[in-house]
């Protein structure tokens, strides 16, 4: 640290990323990214003069894509949001609409940069214990005029909660800004996008860096009433207006024009992830009801850490948080058959 660093930030601990080793080929089961390569639409969408148009500036308000995006969601353009990743978008809501002297709740287990962002903006906030299930209890949401952030399935547990609750908390805290981060609906859970028409407070984040397997491209959106958008898009534009490259807009709007390319992918996807859990449960884990596409599970024969370790050494990436209550856990996302049957068999080997 630099004596320059300004006293706020001096104890502010930073997002640790998963593990993007370049040392040697792993199967990366880390990052919860996609196994499948983008839709041969993308290639042919950047081939298409693109790239001789990289010495224009992009579209700053993205226009097609949010176009493209609003018919997919069945919303108004004014409803949509451009972010390079959800986590931008998430910074831009943080930025936008938490002020430090409301209340802002979020889980105690949960995507770990909500607290990165409201450390860096001075946010006083509660993390709400999840229930012994690793499960959320939207009772301690309801009711407490306070800023909410769930990610729904939730992460790293995969856990969903059910939509009716997420409206009940939406509606119970109305003078209050409701986020829920749905990098992982769609791969079985159910959106809340629709409720942006009856709520004014909700915000409903997703990204193009999982189920659309463009993650390198650092695409994602908000849905949410015309009024949030408008002072997300001041925030955008106080800090960067070309925050999406043209590469990217190109990518990502070939990716929504062949949405049934990735439709197809998740249901793949689905299906590897009930063979890894049946597969892993028969080897004695405890596996949590995944919604995502991963599977947080542990095995009393072995710790997390070891676990990790051992996967490690034989050429398997997986994830591992080591803090209580969830260090005897490792999460793994859901690869292709081939890459889940390998790590299935280092990990008999292991144990
Ligand atoms: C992966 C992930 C994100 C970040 O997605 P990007 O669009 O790649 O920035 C946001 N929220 C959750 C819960 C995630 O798991």
């Amino acid at each position: 640290m630099s004596r320059f660093l300004k006293t706020q930030l001096q104890s502010l601990e930073a997002y640790t990323p998963g593990e993007q080793p370049q040392d040697m080929q792993y199967i990366k089961l880390n990052t919860n990214e996609s196994p499948f390569p983008p839709t041969p639409g993308v290639a042919a969408a950047l081939a298409d003069g693109e790239i001789r148009r990289l010495r224009l500036y992009p579209e700053p308000d993205c226009t097609p894509l949010r176009q493209a995006l609003a018919q997919q969601y069945g919303v108004a353009a004014e409803n949509v949001l451009i972010g390079n990743g959800s986590d931008e978008i998430l910074n831009f809501c943080f930025m936008a609409f938490f002020a430090p002297e409301q209340k802002l709740l979020f889980p105690n287990i949960t995507y770990g940069f909500y607290k990165v962002f409201a450390d860096l903006y001075g946010l006083t906030y509660t993390e709400v214990p999840l229930r012994p299930d690793f499960s959320i209890d939207p009772a301690d949401y309801r009711d407490k005029n306070a800023h909410v952030v769930l990610a729904n399935p939730n992460a790293p547990t995969g856990i969903e909660l059910p939509r009716e609750e997420i409206e009940s908390i939406t509606r119970s805290n109305p003078d209050r800004i409701v986020i829920v981060d749905e990098a992982y609906i769609d791969f079985g859970g159910r959106s809340c996008a629709e409720l942006i028409h009856t709520y004014k407070n909700l915000i409903v984040v997703m990204t193009f860096s999982k189920s659309r397997s463009l993650a390198g491209a650092r695409v994602g959106f908000a849905l949410a009433d015309a009024a949030l958008i408008r002072d997300l898009q001041t925030v955008k534009y106080s800090t960067n207006p070309y925050n999406i490259n043209r590469l990217s807009q190109a990518a990502a709007l070939a990716a929504v024009r062949d949405a049934a390319y990735d439709r197809k992918n998740c249901e793949t996807i689905v299906q590897n992830r009930a063979y890894l859990a049946g597969q892993l449960q028969a080897l004695g884990f405890t596996v949590l009801p995944s919604k995502a596409n991963f599977v947080f599970a542990a095995n009393e024969k072995i710790g997390g850490a070891a676990l990790y370790a051992g996967l490690k050494k034989k050429g398997v990436l997986v994830r591992h948080f080591n803090r209580p209550p969830i260090e005897n856990f490792v999460r793994i996302t859901i690869g292709t058959k081939a890459q889940l049957d390998v790590l299935l068999h280092k990990i008999r080997e292991l144990l």
